[in-house]
């Protein structure tokens, strides 16, 4: 098959792997960088350009949209939906994870669950928000943060409302949620393809951090998690209508709490940490969904 990784960087651990994965089961892979692709928006013609040539025919596109790009990246995915290739996370369903707060509230709806979670722009009385959320301590974050940015840790109710009134103030969107403190700064990672969760790490954040992500210096090791666990995050992933996802779940009390999903989850510490081959699963998954001839989320 010909498969179109789009990533703005060929170096980059996940986009390598791919590649790798792609060659050593016979594809031809070709990396595209979404910023250098521009597009021809005709009646029954569509057409994608990069670095002066027409893209020819892929068979299949794996997204790797960065979060600085989602904008443009997913109307490149829905250019090559409308051209009628296989992607295996489609556009709506990236934009859908890549918003928190559209993301929780589809996952709500289907009962999955979350810590509490309150959502404001700019709320008249910040009290009654930050008594709704339960209290401090509650995670006051941005609805498009990633990697641990855009987030603060407010330990009481005072700090609460000023983080509130700065965020307001900076006119952006944000949700308050309750903190999880029994997650002791740990959460688990599950990796999905299809419909299945192939590989499970636990995070832990670094002494006086309670973000456990990667980029924020946390550390990971391989996990058991449990069904209920697994169930989850596959039914995750299935309502945000991903094939690709990255779920994050904290062990609260009452239950797997999904904090997001992740519609381009990075390879390299969940690969390292866990020991499973996480590319030659994604292709793999690609072969049986072009194979079927299905197709997903046709960018509505
Ligand atoms: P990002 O998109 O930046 O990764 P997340 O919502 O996944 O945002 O949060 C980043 C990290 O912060 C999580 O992996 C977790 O360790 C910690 N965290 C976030 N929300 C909570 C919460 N409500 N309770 C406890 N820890 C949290
Ligand atoms: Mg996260």
């Amino acid at each position: 098959m010909k498969i179109a990784i789009l990533s703005r960087n060929r170096r980059l651990y996940s986009t390598r792997r791919l590649v790798e994965a792609a060659r050593a089961r016979g594809h031809a892979p070709q990396v595209i960088d979404v910023l250098r692709c521009y597009m021809n928006i005709e009646p029954l013609k569509p057409e994608i350009h990069f670095r002066g040539k027409r893209l020819k025919a892929f068979d299949a596109v794996v997204p790797r949209i960065g979060a600085s790009v989602t904008f443009y990246g997913t109307a490149v995915v829905r250019q090559f939906e409308m051209m009628g290739v296989y992607c295996v996370n489609g556009s709506v369903a990236i934009t859908r994870a890549r918003d928190k707060l559209r993301a929780l509230q589809l996952l709500a709806r289907r009962g999955i669950g979350l810590p509490t979670t309150g959502f404001a722009h700019s709320p008249d009385d910040t009290a009654d928000l930050i008594r709704l959320v339960g209290n401090a301590p509650m995670v006051i974050k941005l609805v498009e943060g990633t990697q641990g940015q855009g987030m603060v840790l407010a330990e009481t109710n005072e700090a609460a409302a000023s983080v509130i009134d700065a965020f307001r103030g900076l006119d952006a969107y944000f949700l308050a949620q309750a903190f999880v403190k029994e997650a002791e700064g740990s959460d688990i990672r599950c990796f999905v393809v299809g419909n299945q969760v192939v590989a499970a790490m636990q995070r832990t954040a670094r002494p006086g951090e309670f973000r456990s992500n990667l980029h924020r210096g946390g550390s990971a090791v391989a996990v058991k998690i449990t069904a209920e666990e697994r169930r989850t995050a596959i039914r995750a992933s299935r309502i945000m209508g991903l094939q690709v996802a990255g779920v994050d779940i904290l062990r609260a009390k009452q239950g797997p709490a999904v904090m997001e999903v992740n519609a381009s989850p990075g390879l390299e510490g969940i690969e390292s940490a866990t020991g499973v081959d996480i590319a030659s699963h994604i292709i793999t998954h690609l072969e049986t969904e072009v194979m079927s001839g299905r197709q997903r989320d046709q960018g509505g």
